[in-house]
C-alpha cells in the first residue's frame, strides 16, 4: 500500500477508505481501552489523530507508543466524532518503527522556549513553530526563483571561495589548507601564500555581486542566490556569520528600475506566502500575539497577517538620504537624546535605531532610502552629479531595519578608477572587474536581499537564529 501524507489526507474528501500513514508521535492521551495518538509527518501543521484499540494491539506495542517515537499505521480514515479534528484514522495495524525513551526525549508536549530549542536544533524541526518556519522558508525560496524566472532572469552560481577582498562588505573568513602551527614564510618573514592551496590568499565570499555583474553584462538579467559569509563579531538578532543572499543584477537598469524591481519582488514573495502558507502564518501569528501580551500596548507590533497584507498592498516611500537626515535631526528621540547615536550632521551613517524610527514611527511604511553620501558606501556605486552622493538604495522594513542594500553601479571607467584609488582598492587585483568597464560598459544596477531578514519579516520571528535551520554565529557552530 502506498503511504499517504497527512496533508493529502486532510485535503481529500474520500472517507471510510483504507490508508497507510507514517510519522512521529507528538502526543498521546486516552483511556484504559483506547489511545488517541497525535501523529505528525511534517507535511502540515495539523496532527492526524490515530485511534488505537488496546485489545487489537497487544501490550508491548501499546507501551512503546510514546511521545517522539515513529510509527507506521494502517487503518480506516473516518470523519472524527471528537472535537478538535475533522478526521481520524482508526488503526487496524500499527508498528512502532523507532522507539523514543520517554524519560530522555527532550521535546515534551508543552511549550519550550526558543533558547531551549536553539540548543536542541537537531530536534526542533519536530515542533510546530519550526515546522511552520521550515515550510515557509521553502515556499519563499521557491517564490524567489519563480519571480525571477517569470521575468527572464538567469540564475548564476557565483563562487564561494574568492580571492578578492576588495568589496569591503564585511569581515571575512579565510580559507586555507595551511597547518596553522607551521606556516611557510618568505625570506622576509611573511606568510607565503604562494604555497597555499590556491596559490594565494583566499576567503569565503561576502557577496556574489562582482561576479554577477560580469554575467549581467552579457546575459542581461541575472541573479544569484547563495550562501554568504561574514565574520561579523556583532551578536545581534539580525546578523549571522553564514546567511543566504539573493542578488539580482540587471544591465541597462537605472536606480529607479532597480527600486521597482526590488519593491515588486518583495511584494510578490509576501503575496506568495499569504496565498500558500496561511495555515502556518496563522499559527505563527497566534504565537506572536501571545508573546506580545507581555509588552506595553504602544510597543506591540501589528498583527502578522495584517502587516504582510499592508506591505504587499502599499507603495514604499522613496526618500533621499539628505531628507532622512533632516527628519531624524528634528525627531523627538534625537532631541531628547534617546538615540544611542545622535544624528548631528549630514554624512552620518544610519544605525538600525534610525532606520526603524523612519519606518515604524515616522512613515509607518517600508522606506527606500537613496542617494547616500559616497563616503559611507562601497566604491562601485554610481556617483551623482553633485559629486557627493551615490546612487545607493537601502530598503528599510518595520521590525528589521535594512532588508535590502543595492545601487546603480559606476559604469564609467575613469570615475571608477579614481574612486578606487581614493578608497585604496588595488586596481591590479580587480582587473577582471574593470574589464567590463573597458569593453562594452553599460549602465546597470542590482541589490542584495538577505534571505533570513526576509524570513524574519514574513514569520514575525524576533531572532535571525530562529529562521535558519542551523545558525552560524560567534561561538556557535554546533550541529
Ligand atoms: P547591516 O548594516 O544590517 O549589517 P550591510 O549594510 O552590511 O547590513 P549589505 O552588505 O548591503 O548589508 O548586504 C545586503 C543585505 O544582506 C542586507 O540588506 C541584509 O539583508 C543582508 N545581510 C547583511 N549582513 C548580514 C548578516 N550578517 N546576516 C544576515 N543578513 C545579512
Ligand atoms: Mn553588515
Amino acid at each position: 500500500m502506498k503511504r499517504s501524507t497527512v496533508k493529502e489526507l486532510f485535503a481529500s474528501t474520500a472517507q471510510e477508505q483504507k490508508v497507510l500513514v507514517k510519522g512521529w508521535v507528538r502526543n498521546r492521551r486516552g483511556s484504559k481501552n483506547v489511545a488517541f495518538v497525535a501523529l505528525n509527518d511534517g507535511t502540515t501543521l495539523q496532527n492526524l489523530q490515530i485511534v488505537v484499540d488496546f485489545a487489537l494491539m497487544g501490550e508491548d506495542t501499546m507501551n512503546n507508543i510514546t511521545v517522539g517515537c515513529s510509527i507506521s499505521v494502517e487503518g480506516i480514515l473516518k470523519a472524527s466524532a471528537g472535537s478538535g479534528q475533522s478526521m481520524e484514522v482508526v488503526a487496524e495495524k500499527l508498528e512502532v518503527l523507532g522507539l523514543a525513551d520517554a524519560e530522555k526525549y527532550p521535546l515534551q508536549p508543552k511549550k519550550h522556549s526558543l533558547e531551549f530549542l536553539r540548543e536542541n536544533a537537531h530536534l526542533r524541526f519536530r515542533t510546530n513553530t519550526f515546522g511552520a518556519i521550515t515550510r515557509i522558508r521553502h515556499a519563499m525560496i521557491f517564490a524567489i526563483h519563480s519571480f525571477f524566472n517569470e521575468r527572464g532572469f538567469y540564475n548564476i552560481h557565483t563562487p564561494i571561495v574568492t580571492a578578492s577582498d576588495a568589496e569591503g562588505a564585511g569581515e571575512m573568513f579565510q580559507v586555507t589548507t595551511f597547518d596553522l602551527d607551521h606556516l611557510p614564510r618568505t625570506e622576509s618573514g611573511e606568510i607565503n601564500y604562494k604555497l597555499d592551496f590556491f596559490g594565494r590568499k583566499t576567503n569565503l565570499t561576502v557577496s556574489g555581486q562582482l561576479e554577477a555583474e560580469l554575467a549581467a553584462l552579457a546575459m542581461g538579467s541575472v541573479y544569484t542566490f547563495g550562501p554568504t559569509f561574514r565574520a561579523e563579531n556583532s551578536n545581534t538578532t539580525r546578523h549571522l556569520a553564514e546567511f543566504w543572499m539573493i542578488e539580482p543584477e540587471v544591465a541597462f537598469n537605472d536606480l529607479n528600475d532597480n527600486m521597482d524591481l526590488a519593491e515588486s519582488m518583495l511584494k510578490y514573495v509576501i503575496r506568495y506566502a499569504l496565498d500558500h502558507c496561511m495555515e502556518d502564518l496563522e499559527f505563527l501569528s497566534k504565537r506572536l500575539q501571545e508573546e506580545e501580551q507581555s509588552k506595553k500596548a504602544e510597543d506591540r507590533s501589528m498583527e502578522l497577517i495584517e502587516k504582510l497584507q499592508f506591505v504587499a498592498d502599499n507603495d514604499f516611500v522613496r526618500l533621499p538620504y539628505t531628507e532622512a537626515i533632516d527628519i531624524l535631526k528634528n525627531s523627538k528621540p534625537n532631541k531628547n537624546k534617546k538615540f544611542d547615536y545622535l544624528i548631528e550632521e549630514w554624512g552620518a551613517d544610519l544605525q538600525s535605531e534610525h532606520e526603524r524610527y523612519l519606518v515604524e514611527k515616522h512613515f509607518k511604511k517600508p522606506v527606500i532610502l537613496i542617494d547616500y553620501p559616497a563616503a559611507i558606501k562601497a566604491f562601485y556605486m554610481r556617483m551623482n552629479e553633485d559629486g557627493k552622493t551615490v546612487r545607493a538604495m537601502d530598503i528599510l522594513f518595520p521590525g528589521i531595519g535594512e532588508i535590502v542594500g543595492g545601487s546603480q553601479r559606476e559604469e564609467r571607467l575613469e570615475v571608477l578608477l579614481e574612486k578606487m584609488k581614493a578608497m585604496h582598492i588595488p586596481e591590479e587585483e580587480m582587473w577582471w572587474f574593470l574589464d567590463t568597464r573597458r569593453f562594452g560598459s553599460v549602465p546597470h544596477s542590482g541589490y542584495g536581499l538577505g534571505f533570513e531578514r526576509l524570513m524574519l519579516f514574513v514569520t514575525g520571528m524576533g531572532n535571525i537564529r530562529d529562521v535558519i535551520p542551523f545558525p552560524r554565529a560567534p561561538k556557535q557552530a554546533e550541529f
